[in-house]
């Protein structure tokens, strides 16, 4: 028997609030994932490497202006952007992170580059700056990351201490970082996830996307991990290895170790998100405990799912 094939994508889990999201922009949305997703699956059916697939898959959802991440980055406290990725390999547990970039066309291009063409795990600040433009990485000025709701949602905040999250209740507009974990046929998994963080973040704030075994993680044995939320509160709960260590040593099935993290732990020090997971076996969980997340998942096992959200 053939081996499956599977991708799931997130666009972030602080979705527009059901009330304010109109057809239009719904379509949008579903569009732009259901590119993503075309994007990453034909590598992966073209017998390309999980890590390849999920690259281009980020690489989408950062080239459009409706997520957190790459162009649609939201702003710093500066009125610059700063943004922080990660990628790993789940059968290697080979990892590279990027954060407190700023011009990169695709940061989730650069954190594949720090894995495969550096000695190191993470990169940041200028540093990573410096690593970027020895390999050659695409820069775009200010103007390609501007955006002028993101500019508006800036000034609204920019000369209080108030940061804001994309899942912030009082918000009526809401954006989301990006991820993607794939099932290639060789049977690897990998995930990779990319963010612009939160607005008006200041002193060099890093969430938790970058983070290796908070926001991001792959291991053949168990699973692939990106996450979306409140980052301080994922970084607290090391959430995405916590579901890597639910399956390895409770033996729960991914969904159910997913869920036990997205509907009790993370609540339980008072975060909010969600997160998508992938298994060797092609299994995909997607929880979240927001009121929506943007999410994709298309499998050679069964059928394309678009939502937003719940079913
Ligand atoms: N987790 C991201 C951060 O805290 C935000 C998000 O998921 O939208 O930077």
């Amino acid at each position: 028997m053939m081996r499956p094939i599977a991708l799931a994508i997130h666009g972030g889990a602080g979705t527009l609030l059901k009330g304010a999201m109109t057809s239009e922009k719904e379509k949008n949305y579903k569009d732009a994932l259901a590119f993503a997703l075309d994007e990453g699956y034909a590598v992966l059916d073209a017998n390309g490497t999980a890590v390849e697939a999920v690259e281009v898959a980020v690489k989408a959802l950062e080239d459009s202006p409706l997520f957190n991440a790459g162009k649609g980055s939201v702003f710093t406290a500066e009125g610059t952007h700063e943004m922080d990725a990660a990628i790993m390999e789940g059968n290697t547990l080979n990892a590279g992170a990027v954060s407190l970039i700023t011009g990169i066309k695709n940061p989730v291009s650069l954190a594949r580059g720090v894995m495969e063409k550096s000695d190191h795990v993470f990169l940041a600040g200028d540093g990573a700056m410096r690593f970027a433009k020895d390999h050659g990485f695409t820069l775009e000025d200010a103007a390609y990351f501007h955006d002028d709701l993101r500019y508006k949602q800036w000034l609204a905040i920019k000369d209080s201490d108030n940061f804001q999250l994309d899942h912030s209740d009082k918000k009526d507009s809401k954006f989301g970082t990006v991820g993607a974990v794939a099932l290639d046929y060789d049977g690897n998994i990998a995930a990779a996830t990319s963010t612009g963080g939160m607005t008006n973040k200041k002193w060099g704030r890093v969430g938790d996307s970058p983070m290796i075994g908070a926001g991001n993680y792959a291991n053949n044995k168990t699973c692939a991990v990106s996450c979306t939320g409140s980052g301080e509160f994922f970084i607290r709960g090391v959430v995405a290895y916590d579901v890597s260590c639910l399956i390895e040593y409770k033996g729960m099935s991914l969904q159910d170790a997913a869920d036990e993290v997205i509907q009790k732990r993370i609540v339980a020090i008072g975060g909010d998100g969600g997160l998508i997971a992938i298994d060797v076996h092609g299994n995909i969980a997607m929880p979240f405990n927001t009121e929506g997340m943007y999410r994709a998942k298309k499998s050679s096992l069964g059928t394309t799912e678009i939502s937003i959200y719940k079913e």
